[in-house]
């Protein structure tokens, strides 16, 4: 089929076709995946380099398609997107996490907070702060806890700011997700209220054998330390990444050398028997 022309391309290419065929048939289930409890999260431990305590969870969604079983995040938020459906997902998804952190802190004295992704698309709408700030408030846990995580896009609109000011003043914290992966990495950190770096993982995995990935890693440790932001690297998945990273600064790191990411009950139950990996 390849030699049939561009345009032909798609419509004779059958694996092709059928992955849009199956784009289109999870777009649809999508939307009723919510009421059919077909969603999960799984909470990722983020640690202290050192000590590995840990300090905090990242929530991370999972769903499990009734015929097809569990698809990837990185398939089904992008449909999401599209739809719109990730405003009441990604307002589950925070409830859920705030109902975590009430319990793991009714368990422990030691204070921990819980990190939840925020797509631009929810970003956008006109009364996310509000929305986000009551489902923190009903919840009681202490909005200084909450962190979101914001990708970077390229567009920039005042009502995202207004949120972004409403929220950050409510107590929120957010993190710049995927740190350097975007072309306006920097230029993001002018005008959003940002707390944290997360250093992506295309860089933390090259750190302890390429001496480019460790200039980038070395370099957004630098940026973060003038600007006063903590920085989290993600994807941490060797002790040689642990050493080199602690070597150059970074206090805290995710991964799977740490920890996959948890059920709730065993996130709960790491909480309150060791609190560190
Ligand atoms: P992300 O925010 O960059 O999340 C980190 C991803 O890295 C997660 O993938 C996590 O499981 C994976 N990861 C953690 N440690 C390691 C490691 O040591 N090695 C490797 N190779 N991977 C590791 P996951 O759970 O598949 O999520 C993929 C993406 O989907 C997330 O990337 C995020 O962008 C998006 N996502 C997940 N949950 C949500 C959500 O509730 N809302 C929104 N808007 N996006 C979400
Ligand atoms: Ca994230
Ligand atoms: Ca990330
Ligand atoms: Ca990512």
């Amino acid at each position: 089929a390849k030699d049939r022309g561009l345009g032909l391309i798609e419509v004779f290419d059958d694996a092709a076709s059928h992955r849009s065929l199956d784009r289109l048939g999870l777009r649809s289930d999508l939307l009723g995946a919510l009421e059919g409890d077909q969603f999960a999260v799984r909470y990722q431990p983020i640690c202290d380099l050192g000590s590995r305590q840990v300090v905090a969870f990242e929530a991370l969604l999972r769903w499990t398609h009734p015929q097809r079983g569990p698809v990837p995040p990185d398939v089904f938020i992008p449909l999401a997107e599209e739809t719109g459906a990730i405003v009441p997902i990604g307002h589950w998804v925070l409830e859920q996490s705030c109902r975590e952190l009430a319990r793991w802190s009714g368990r422990t004295g030691k204070r921990i907070r819980v990190n939840v992704n925020l797509s631009p698309v929810q970003l956008q709408q006109p009364h996310l702060a509000r929305e986000l700030l009551d489902i923190v408030q009903r919840s009681g846990v202490d909005p200084g806890d909450v962190c979101l995580e914001v990708t970077e896009h390229s567009y920039l609109r005042d009502d995202v700011t207004e949120s972004a000011a409403v929220l950050r003043s409510a107590g929120l914290h957010f993190a710049l997700d995927d740190f350097g992966t975007s072309y306006s990495s920097l230029n993001y950190l002018k005008w959003f209220p940002i707390d944290l770096l997360k250093v992506d993982r295309s860089f933390v995995g090259g750190v302890a054998v390429s001496d480019t990935d460790r200039g980038i890693v070395r370099a957004v440790l630098a940026i973060a330390d003038s600007l006063r932001l903590g920085v989290i690297a993600e994807g941490v998945e060797t002790e040689e990444q642990r050493a080199v990273l602690m070597d150059l600064g970074c206090a805290w790191g995710q991964g799977n050398l740490l920890s996959i990411p948890l059920t709730p009950d065993d996130a709960a139950e790491l909480i309150a028997d060791r609190h560190s990996l």
